[in-house]
This record gives structure tokens, sequence and C-alpha cells, in this order.
């Protein structure tokens, strides 16, 4: 089992513009462990995508308190690449363009990124476990020749990070609005790959604004985050209840202004 511990995060990012910086992430606490999926839902601006970037540590976040454990290690230090081999990954809301790295190229570096060196993954059993997930997507070969995300649609992109997901197998997947500009096929193919990874060696953050992700991947444990903070921590139900009344609602009853 691999556990993953945000404690009492305080996260600043600077504005270049400004040349100031702002607290983001005012004290985020979540513990979580493989065999859970999570859900963390908020209004926009809430600071989720930063929670997400914090933790598999993108520079641009300064950790100014608190900590962030992986397996009772602290990883606040680590650069992104570490991270990555120590079992996180993050599916990103926008994902970026590599020119000159073909899909297959990336997916194999990364595979063999996560084993010693003395066992790095033969053509032939990448090439087994490709196909595999290939059809489990619905994606075509033709994918993994083309340079990473380039022209790309929107619901390619999506559906090329659960592709890599499914192919690097880690720990714990941080996937931060997966389901954002998706129509209801690709939905459904991003759910099933993702639920085809559930298990005792798997935990999941699963960052949304909408509460239809939910219907396919039902999460054990739902947050909601506002104002840089978890306010309020649930089962699958909240999630519903969200649905129904809004944030207002929730703001209402916790009477915090944010
Ligand atoms: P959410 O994902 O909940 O919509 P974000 O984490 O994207 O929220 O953003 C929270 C706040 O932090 C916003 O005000 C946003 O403008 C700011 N922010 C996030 N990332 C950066 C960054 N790299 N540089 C400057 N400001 C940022
Ligand atoms: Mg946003
Ligand atoms: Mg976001």
């Amino acid at each position: 089992m691999a556990t993953l511990e945000v404690k009492d995060l305080h996260v600043e990012v600077t504005d270049d513009e400004q040349k100031k910086s702002r607290e983001i992430l005012k004290g985020v606490n979540l513990s979580m462990k493989t065999g859970e999926i999570h859900a963390i839902m908020g209004p926009n601006g809430t600071g989720k995508s930063t929670l997400s970037q914090t933790i598999m540590g993108q520079p641009a976040y300064h950790v100014t308190q608190g900590d962030i454990l992986l397996n009772g290690e602290s990883i606040v230090n680590m650069p992104v690449d570490e991270r990555a081999r120590k079992g996180l990954f993050l599916g990103m809301q926008y994902p970026a363009e590599i020119q000159g790295v073909t899909n297959a190229e990336f997916l194999r570096a990364a595979m063999n990124a996560r084993r010693p060196a003395d066992d790095q993954i033969s053509v032939m059993a990448f090439l087994k476990e490709l196909d595999k997930n290939l059809a489990l997507l619905n994606m075509s070969e033709s994918m993994t020749e083309r340079y990473l995300n380039e022209g790309f649609s929107g619901g390619e992109k999506k559906r090329n990070e659960i592709l890599q997901l499914l192919m690097i197998k880690p720990s714990f997947a941080l996937l931060d609005e997966i389901d954002s500009g998706l129509d209801i096929d690709a939905l459904q193919v991003v759910s099933k790959g993702v639920n085809s990874m559930r298990g005792d060696n798997f935990g999941s953050l699963i960052i949304t604004h909408y509460q239809r992700l939910l219907n396919y991947i039902v999460p054990d444990v739902v947050h909601v985050m506002m104002g840089g903070r978890i306010v309020k921590t649930g089962n699958a139900d909240l999630a519903k209840t969200l649905e129904k009344e809004g944030y207002a609602g929730l703001r209402d009853d916790l009477n915090i202004d944010v």
C-alpha cells in the first residue's frame, strides 16, 4: 500500500506582471492511500489546479509552509521527474504539445524511467501493452506515431493522458479536469480507462468542476475546496448534493466568505 499525505500546505505563486507573491493554498490537509479514489470539487479559481501542480512539483508553485509526504517521505524538495519515478502522475487540464518526440517514444521512456536500468521493458512487451490499452481506449495506433499532443483535438489529448496513465501505471494519479471539453462518448472512454486501473495498487485524486464525471468514476471520498482550503469532506453523495444546491448553498451553510 502506498500513501500520499498533504499536511497544512500553504502555497504561493508569483505574479509575473506585478512581481508580487500571492498565497493560493492556505493550509490544505489531505490523506489518501492506494485503493482509494478521492475527488476534489470546487468553484473556479479556488486552487484545485494549484494543489495538483504543487503535489507534482511544478516550480512555479512555492511551498511556504506544510509538507507533502509520499509513503511517509517528504517530496517537497524533489524535482518533477523524481516524483514521477516514485509513482506520481499528473494528467493535466491543458496537456503540452511536444515537438520531435513521438507519443510511443515518450511512453516507452516514461515507463522505463520507473524501472531499474537492468530491467527495461522490451520492444515486444511494450507493443503488446500498448495494443491492449489502445483497444481499451478506442484509440488508433497511428496516434502513437504522432508527435506528443501536437495537433491533437481536446478529446484526443485527454484520451492520450489516460493512455499514459494506463501505460505508466503510477501509484497515484492526479487528474485535473480530465472531463473538460469531452463529449459523452469520450467521457465514457476516459472513465473506463481510469476504472480499469482501480485496485489495491492505485489511487487517484480526481479534480472536477462537475458532478457528471463522478457518475462514471464513483469516488470513495469527496472533498470540497474553497478559497484555498478544503472546507468539507464526505462520500460520493456530497457531490450529488453539490450538483443540486451549488457551491453557493454550501458557502451559506458553512458560513464562509470566499
Ligand atoms: P482552480 O483550478 O481551482 O480553478 P487554480 O489553482 O488554477 O484554481 O488558480 C487559483 C488561483 O491561483 C487563481 O487566482 C490563479 O490565477 C492563480 N494561479 C494559479 N497558477 C498560477 C500561476 N502559475 N501564476 C500566477 N497565478 C496563478
Ligand atoms: Mg480553473
Ligand atoms: Mg483548475
